[in-house]
């Protein structure tokens, strides 16, 4: 038997895999494959551990703050609203999305290292609560525009600590070579926040940065944030200004396979929690509001995707290729990064996975692969496999790439299941040719 990962999978009685208790061989059947399933109470459980860690370890006064890019329809958007969960959108069409789904926009935070100007013009008219602002050309944009519209903006900086978290002990600057972001060490961030303060129409409440993402222990968000605040004691003995909101960012990784660590995040947030007081202590400011931006630990375990196998091919001497319905346009993330899947045959959940093959999809490119190091009980046409962890960066990366269409999302909460995005139809596909 595989190791399932967490505890929104399980195998019922009949030996088939389930999720949020639902049984995937009959969601495949009322749904069709391919398929995103999720399961939308071990999403609100992760909201709600983020939640009260963050109130714990931060103070009454850090929120974390959702970064939508990891999977986003007006659908999360309602449940981030009902869990009281702040936004990070990163273009306007995420913004439009939330905003259609009735989140309240005040709570967002629209991110980007190029908006233009009608980006900027349409989230000060959505009344996002705050803009962080990439760049110097960014921050006199949106002043003008501010200023046309009648309104102040409250903003944060993105800052470049100058962290590279898988190398972060050896490389310190690594990330300064970054397309996002103002770094520290060049004097451009002080340039751009001694820029913020005296630009009309703008509110500076603070800074941003992003270390990177699937980081496993809190050391890398310590270092940026001990820069950070280093930063802010340096502006704050300079300008005599300090600033209510630090963030620093999202990143927290997530299990795809048994080979990957678990991570405790509640004792992850209280270690940082420790560190972050301990160097406001050192460096003397007053512990501004401490933000981060969990994308991929809140949605990636929540979902997983259901395929019907199609061929199951053996070359003698080489490899077995199991083919099936879907592959790159619904997940990319095998072609893009390598990244490793553990992937289950449904109705066999409970066999021992002792057939290796390499997981190929429907498009005509050798490189539409899915996994290449597969274990899975043997399969047969018409089976249905299921890849886990793939709630994050997977419907949001999506494409129609062959003329595909994209699969529907299916929630599934308290036993129920329902559509929360349909399945696009070839109309769908074509509905823009003229
Ligand atoms: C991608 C991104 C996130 C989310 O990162 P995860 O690894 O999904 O947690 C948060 N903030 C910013 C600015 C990002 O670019």
């Amino acid at each position: 038997m595989q190791s399932l990962l967490h505890s929104c999978y399980g195998i019922n009685e009949n030996g088939h895999l389930t999720i949020g208790g639902l049984d995937t061989i009959d969601l495949a059947r009322t749904y069709g494959t391919p398929a995103y399933v999720m399961d939308e109470d071990f999403i609100r459980g992760m909201c709600r551990m983020y939640k009260s860690a963050f109130a714990d370890s931060f103070g009454a006064a850090s929120a974390p703050v959702y970064a939508g890019k990891a999977f986003c329809c007006k659908e999360i958007y309602r449940i981030m609203a009902e869990e009281g969960m702040a936004a990070d959108c990163v273009s306007p069409g995420e913004l439009y999305t939330a905003n259609a789904a009735g989140y309240p926009m005040q709570n967002a935070y629209f991110h980007g290292n190029n908006k233009t100007d009608a980006d900027l013009r349409y989230a000060i008219s959505l009344g996002v609560g705050h803009i962080v602002v990439d760049s110097e050309e960014e921050l006199k944009a949106l002043s003008i525009i501010a200023g046309e519209m009648g309104v102040t903006q409250k903003i944060l900086l993105r800052i470049t600590p100058g962290i590279d978290p898988h190398t972060h002990k050896k490389i310190i600057t690594g990330n300064v070579d970054s397309k996002f972001g103002s770094a520290i060490v060049t004097g451009q961030a002080q340039k751009i926040v001694a820029e913020a303060l005296n630009t009309p129409h703008i509110v500076l409440d603070g800074l941003h940065c992003h270390v990177g993402s699937q980081i496993f222990d809190f050391e890398p968000f310590a270092d940026a944030a001990d820069i950070m605040i280093a930063f802010l004691a340096k502006l704050y003995s300079e300008y005599c200004v300090s600033f209510p909101i630090l963030n620093i960012g999202g990143g927290f990784g997530v299990r795809y396979t048994e080979d990957d660590p678990e991570i405790d995040y509640v004792a992850n947030v209280r270690a940082l929690g420790e560190k972050i007081d301990a160097q406001c202590k050192k460096s003397g400011i007053k512990k501004p509001a401490i933000m981060m931006e969990p994308g991929r630990s809140i949605v990636a375990a929540s979902g997983i995707t259901l395929y019907t196998v199609g061929s199951v091919k053996e070359i003698p001497g080489f490899r077995n290729y199991v083919s099936i319905d879907g592959g790159m346009p619904d997940n990319p993330r095998y072609a893009l990064y390598q990244s490793r899947y553990t992937i289950v045959a449904a109705e066999k959940a409970n066999l021992k996975p002792n057939y290796p093959c390499t997981i190929a999809g429907r498009c005509c490119e050798s490189g539409d692969l899915i996994a290449e190091d597969a274990m899975i009980a043997p399969v047969n046409r018409g089976d249905i496999l299921a890849v886990l962890v793939t709630g994050a960066y997977n419907y949001s990366m999506a494409s129609n790439y062959n003329r595909l269409p994209k699969p529907p999302v299916i929630m599934v909460s308290a036993g129920k299941a329902r559509v929360a995005v349909r399945r696009e139809t070839y109309e769908d596909v074509a509905a823009l040719d003229n």
